[in-house]
């Protein structure tokens, strides 16, 4: 028995990762990295606050608030704010050890982090919101720095929220750093980096696609079912209908909206959804006889034939049964926007039908790959900050497709290496992904003398 508290979101993780190192040949070739595994599972360091505000009553209200410093061999911490009434050490922990790896696998030099509070946003006037983040800042300000430590959002936080921390932290330091990514565009924000995690989820997919056939598909033609209704989702289903492919859902934590004609979500509906967001209400606001309202439920089992699945809301978010009905749905890719958006045994169930389905693809992509868009253009808006100076739209997204491409073949290829795929098997993304992120950090660690 651990003397530790339980923290399942984070021994989830952690299995997940160790697991798939020890089914492959990593631990025999290098059997050194055993003791890394044990050392990076420990993060450098962990803060716990406590964030007093006052309501609109003149009450005042409490909430805990956290920052995870994971690992920096890479680069300053990196890593988003949840404000989420679930929040705890143990999804934070979660989700700061996704980072470390998924940030190594973006190629630039980011280590990784989380944070964020028990803090719920809904129901809260802007008011309200805005003195919870000025209260939240002033403590985390002491802890971060743009060579420290560079929070940017994730559930709960967006653009607006990360104005109101920038603006607390320079004057706090008396100091106009690039301390956050996700800023606005005329005040240091990098052009797509309210897209990248979306945008670059679709492009990951797209090369398991074309992989898969042998360069013969594509988007186009192809239905993609996918869950949540913010940032990530928003951007996944805009970028997924511009390649020609239909989106048949979206969901909320209320429901799930599902289309009732061919032709899917448009364009309009998406952006009228995300207005819905900004102003915190629920999809069921929405008044449109072309989606039907199934409350309570996820997407996964009423969506009919499907080509795509793009979890995109929160962890754990697709279960083992859902699995099963995916593939009986004709669902071939299975790519996570969320951050463990599937459970271990819903990843089981990928996995043995990508061995057994030989040359007929049923390939999962896991979060710290295919979502890692949105840290890489975090990435880039730290390098345009530095620089003072930005880039390009058309700039960016290149860049942002060149960091996917060349995520995607570095999992494909230490899958190939590591966990050599029997005759006619697709390579395990899975595995090639946690192989490559943890190699790169161990050696890291290693060369700076973190473990010997
Ligand atoms: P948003 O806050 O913009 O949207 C979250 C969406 O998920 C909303 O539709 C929300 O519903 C739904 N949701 C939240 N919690 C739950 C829950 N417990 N059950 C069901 N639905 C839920 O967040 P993002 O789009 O930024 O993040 C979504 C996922 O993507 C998260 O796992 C995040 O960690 C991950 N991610 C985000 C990145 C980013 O750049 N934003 C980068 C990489 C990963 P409702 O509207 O009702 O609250």
């Amino acid at each position: 028995m651990s003397n530790l508290p339980s923290e399942p979101e984070f021994e989830q993780a952690y299995k997940e990762l160790a697991s798939t190192l020890e089914n492959s040949s990593l631990f025999q070739k290098n059997p050194e990295y055993k003791k890394a595994l044990e050392v990076a599972a420990i993060p450098e360091r962990v803060i716990q606050f406590r964030v007093t505000w006052e309501d609109d009553k003149g009450q005042c209200q409490v909430n805990r608030g956290y920052r995870v410093q994971y690992n920096s061999v890479l680069g300053p911490y990196k890593g988003g704010l949840r404000f989420h009434p679930t929040v705890n050490l143990s999804i934070l922990k979660f989700l700061g050890f996704e980072q470390i790896f998924k940030n190594a696998l973006t190629g630039l030099n980011m280590g990784g982090g989380k944070g964020g509070a028990d803090f719920d946003p809904k129901g809260k006037s802007d008011n309200e919101i805005r003195k919870f983040c000025v209260a939240f800042m002033r403590e985390l300000s002491k802890h971060i720095g743009a060579f420290t430590d560079v929070p940017a959002g994730d559930i709960g936080v967006s653009p607006r929220e990360i104005g109101w921390m920038f603006g607390t932290y320079r004057n706090e330091k008396n100091k106009w750093e690039g301390v956050l990514t996700g800023k606005g565009g005329s005040w240091g924000g990098s052009l797509i980096r309210p897209e990248a995690t979306g945008y670059g989820l679709v492009y990951y997919v797209q090369h398991m696609i074309q992989y898969a056939s042998g360069g013969k598909e594509s988007f186009e033609g192809k239905k993609v079912a996918i869950s949540g209704s913010g940032n990530v989702a928003q951007y996944a289903a805009l970028k997924v209908m511009e390649l020609g492919g239909t989106v048949v859902s979206l969901s909320d934590s209320k429901g799930c909206l599902i289309a009732t004609d061919e032709k899917g979500f448009n364009e309009d509906v998406v952006n009228t959804i995300a207005q819905l967001k900004v102003e915190r209400k629920a999809l069921t606001e929405l008044n449109d006889e072309k989606y039907k309202y199934i409350e309570g439920a996820r997407p996964w089992t009423h969506v009919g034939k499907i080509d795509v699945a793009l979890p995109s809301a929160t962890q754990n978010e697709v279960s083992e049964d859902e699995a099963k009905a995916l593939i009986d749905a004709g669902c071939k890719f299975i790519a996570e926007g969320s951050n463990m958006g599937c459970t271990q045994e819903a990843i089981d169930v990928f996995e043995a039908a990508r061995k057994e389905k030989k040359g007929e693809a049923i390939w999962y992509a896991p979060g710290k790959a295919a979502n890692a868009g949105g840290v890489a253009v975090s990435g880039l808006e730290m390098a345009q900050n530095s620089a003072r100076l930005s880039w390009t739209s058309e700039e960016v997204d290149e860049k942002l497709k060149g960091i996917m491409e060349a995520c995607f073949k570095n999992c494909l290829e230490t899958a190939k290496e590591y966990i050599e795929p029997a005759e006619g098997e697709f390579p395990s993304l899975v595995g090639g992904a946690n192989i490559a992120g943890f190699r790169k950090v161990a050696a890291a660690m290693k060369d700076q003398g973190d473990w010997w």
